[in-house]
């Protein structure tokens, strides 16, 4: 078979939260079945800057809108497109989002399914270690958000 050819591919995504009781919660997706659990995300249309689509995909996959606070940071990974042949590299942008309205029962048929989970939780159950350190970052700022309160 000819060498596999080489791609990129750049997607944009969000945690979005909210506060239940005394607990922080974060809206992931399942796929493959719910074999995999995952933040949402998806490709940056042409003509849409990264907070465009997070927001977007956010949108769709979850059904939640949300508000962008920060920026997370980037995670890249490797994929093979088996139906091109091609080596894929997907570079994807995450920000922090504040929920602002909407049902997981709207999510889109692009996802299995979609749940608000408490962020403990949230971090055993991502599929990838880097959603998973996408996670951490939310949690590292929203403790912060949080202990800044606390002082005020
Ligand atoms: P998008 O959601 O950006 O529109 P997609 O659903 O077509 O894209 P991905 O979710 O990137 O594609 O999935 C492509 C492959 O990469 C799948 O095999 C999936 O299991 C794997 N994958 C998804 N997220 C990650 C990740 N964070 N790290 C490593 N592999 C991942």
């Amino acid at each position: 078979m000819r060498p596999a050819s080489l791609k990129q591919q750049a997607s944009s995504g969000g945690v979005i939260f909210r506060i239940v009781g005394s607990q922080y919660e974060v809206a992931l997706v399942s796929v493959k079945g719910g074999k995999e659990w995952c933040l949402p995300k998806g490709i940056i249309d042409k003509g849409e800057t990264p907070e465009i689509t997070a927001v977007r995909e956010v949108q769709e996959e979850t059904g939640l809108s949300g508000r962008i606070i920060a920026k997370l940071g980037d995670i890249s990974y490797w994929y093979y497109i088996k139906k091109e042949n091609a080596k894929c590299r997907k570079t994807v942008h995450f920000y922090l989002m504040e929920y602002v309205n909407g049902l997981t029962s709207q999510h889109d048929r692009e996802v299995d399914d979609a749940q608000w989970i408490p962020l403990e939780r949230a971090l055993q159950m991502i599929s990838f270690k880097g959603d998973r350190s996408i996670l951490e970052k939310a949690q590292a700022k929203l403790t912060h958000v949080y202990s800044l309160h606390e002082k005020t």
